[in-house]
């Protein structure tokens, strides 16, 4: 294969990006900004070796060279963000998504996927183990469901508050605000921000 058709390729495997749209990313690369195309190789090139997912919430977190112990992310170490008020999401885009809306004063735990009975995702695949310890540790008081507004969404809002009523949180959803079937990703802040305020207990 040529360099060229293997870039192309490469390019192709990021999500949204098809065989066009890799070749104009190729072409803006060696013709565009020398330093965009060496700068960005340079980061791509150790990328994981610097960012690790959050050992406490799965956001992402940066590590130095020669880091050992567990990963925790800028918001897990921000003294500033209230420790009782939990966000769980289903992945961290929708993480980014809240904090561009910038009224959350809480921290996150990232599921990592949905309940999903119609693709075989049940509880057991969820980590609620590892919420629950997180909930217990932190002190947290109130957990905001903030899953996206889908039937599997709202099956894992529903699951999370008969997992999480004996530890005795209150258990609140973000509002809707988010379209039915749409992405927290997606949302603008004002939206975000409002479905956020407009909680209501579940
Ligand atoms: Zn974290």
């Amino acid at each position: 294969m040529t360099r060229q058709k293997r870039v192309v390729e490469l390019l192709a495997k990021l999500p949204g990006v098809g065989e066009k749209t890799a070749q104009r990313y190729l072409l803006f690369l060696l013709t565009g900004d020398e330093a965009i195309a060496r700068n960005l190789g340079a980061e791509l090139s150790v990328l994981r070796d610097f960012l690790k997912p959050c050992d406490r919430c799965g956001n992402i977190g940066e590590i130095e060279a020669d880091h050992r112990g567990p990963v925790v992310c800028a918001i897990c170490a921000d003294n500033k963000r209230d420790a009782s008020i939990l966000c769980v999401v289903a992945r961290v885009t929708d993480l980014l998504a809240i904090e561009r809306a910038g009224s959350m004063r809480g921290r996150y735990f990232v599921l990592g996927r949905l309940l999903s009975p119609l693709e075989g995702v049940g509880p057991d695949e969820l980590p609620l183990p590892q919420l629950s310890a997180r909930i217990r540790e932190d002190g947290v008081r109130e957990v905001i469901v903030a899953t996206p507004p889908s039937v599997d969404g709202e099956a894992t809002a529903l699951l999370l508050k008969r997992e999480l009523a004996v530890l005795g949180v209150a258990v609140s959803r973000i509002a809707s605000g988010v379209p039915h079937g749409g992405d927290l990703e997606f949302a603008d802040p004002i939206t975000m921000a409002r479905a956020l305020s407009g909680r209501q207990k579940l």
